[in-house]
């Protein structure tokens, strides 16, 4: 396990590997940039002044620390266990993303950065990087595919709102990958005056250290508010798997318990095709994308495969270098859970406790769902709530159409 027993501040090895996985590979014109950032997140890291302005953001501007709800009515639908549900969902903004733009774009002041870039998929990070370049007045430029676009439109027009240029990428498949390269591109050119606000903990070293300890936060906060409700610890954690930046945020905290399983829940999707999932522990193979060595999902050739999920969050082939880490050390388990049943979750948690999740944290509680057989009755659990699901409710009433599910809702 990565300096598990090191305090949040701690990072992978001094090359940024993680028991192996991480690293830098990327073409020499990034190592400069990747060079500078290092050196400036470390003095950061050592400056009590930034973790005190930090967490001033994030009360006053994030709304943390966010709630520790117990879900009682979803827990006795279980039958078993005792079960918390950490509420990122509340955070401005609507999911745990905003925790990472805002430490990102303080570095990025501290560096005399003037300009922001980000890539986005389905366009939530796009539009957490927007609302802390508009919070700081810093002019923000974000990568997307016109795939994406097309599909995401609703998500283009809040980031252009909030003040921000949206830069169609037309070369490829037009979705996150190819606008993952023009934003490289834009970097290496105007690394000058420009941060590349990466959103998960993916990318060369020092992004999946520095994205995790912005994250861990969550952690800290759920052992205080667990602790406070029930005078013990958890005895399982869960949470979905994108690149993995929630995941590590709320299990950070805990890995030097021995006492508690924690488990990472990745998109089945359709199927265990090649293409139909993003889970890439089941699916995938050591491999280098975006700059860090990971498990990706690949062909025999080493191209990155395409991936399929109902949540856009969930879907991208690669995933952060410490959970590859985390997962061959046994410490976490990583399991994935198909889109019907995290559908199913997101109509159940809606109805048991008045919560709407993301689809993508709808894979979680899809997954404690199975788990219910396993708990005892005292069994405590905490959920990861990534994300609301207010984003995610036109796609999930057009499926729900096509499925004709439609005449179960009453
Ligand atoms: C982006 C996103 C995710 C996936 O990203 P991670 O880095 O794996 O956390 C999960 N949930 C929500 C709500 C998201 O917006």
């Amino acid at each position: 396990m990565p300096a598990a027993k090191a305090g949040p501040f701690n990072g992978p090895d001094a090359r940024g590997r993680f028991s192996g996985y991480g690293g830098r590979f990327v073409p020499e014109t990034l190592m400069g940039p990747l060079e500078e950032l290092e050196k400036a997140y470390r003095d950061a890291v050592l400056d009590p002044g930034f973790h005190k302005e930090l967490d001033r953001l994030f009360r006053t501007y994030a709304g943390r620390p966010t709630p520790l709800t117990p879900a009682r009515r979803f827990a006795a639908h279980i039958g078993k266990g005792r079960i918390y549900l950490k509420r990122e969902d509340l955070t401005h903004t609507g999911a745990h993303k905003i925790n990472n733009a805002l430490g990102q774009i303080l570095l990025a002041r501290r560096m005399g950065k003037s300009r922001i870039i980000a890539e986005t998929g389905a366009g939530q990070h796009g539009v957490a990087t927007a609302t802390v370049a508009a919070l700081f007045g810093m002019e923000c430029e974000i990568y997307m595919g016109t795939e994406d676009m097309r599909r995401q439109a609703l998500n283009v027009f809040r980031m252009r709102l909030l003040g921000a240029k949206v830069r169609p990428v037309d070369s490829g498949s037009r979705t996150l990958k190819d606008a993952i390269n023009e934003a490289m591109r834009d970097w290496v050119t105007n690394v000058a005056d420009t941060h590349y606000l990466l959103g998960s903990v993916l990318g060369a070293h020092p992004y999946p250290w520095m994205v995790r300890d912005f994250q861990a936060v969550i952690g800290r906060e759920a052992r205080e508010q667990i602790l406070a409700a029930e005078g013990r610890l958890p005895e399982l954690l869960v949470a979905c798997v994108g690149g993995g930046s929630n995941a590590i945020g709320l299990f950070y905290d805990f890995l030097r318990e021995p006492g508690i399983r924690m488990i990472g829940v990745e998109a089945g999707g359709r199927g265990p095709a090649l293409g139909d999932h993003a889970a890439r522990f089941e699916g995938g193979s050591k491999g280098v994308l975006q700059g860090t060595l990971s498990y990706v999902l690949q062909d025999e050739n080493g191209q990155i495969a395409g991936t399929h999920s109902v949540s856009a969050g969930l879907d991208y082939p690669a995933i952060g270098p410490e959970h590859a880490a985390l997962h061959d050390s046994g410490r976490v388990q990583y399991t994935s859970v198909r889109d019907e049943a995290a559908l199913e979750a997101f109509r159940l948690l809606s109805r048991t406790e008045g919560i709407i999740p993301a689809l993508e944290s709808a894979h979680a509680i899809a997954e404690l769902l199975r788990r219910g057989p396993e708990l005892e009755p005292d069994t405590l659990v905490i959920v990861n709530l990534s994300g609301r699901g207010d984003k995610d409710v036109n796609q999930v009433a057009e499926i729900l159409n096509q499925d004709d599910l439609k005449g179960r809702s009453e």
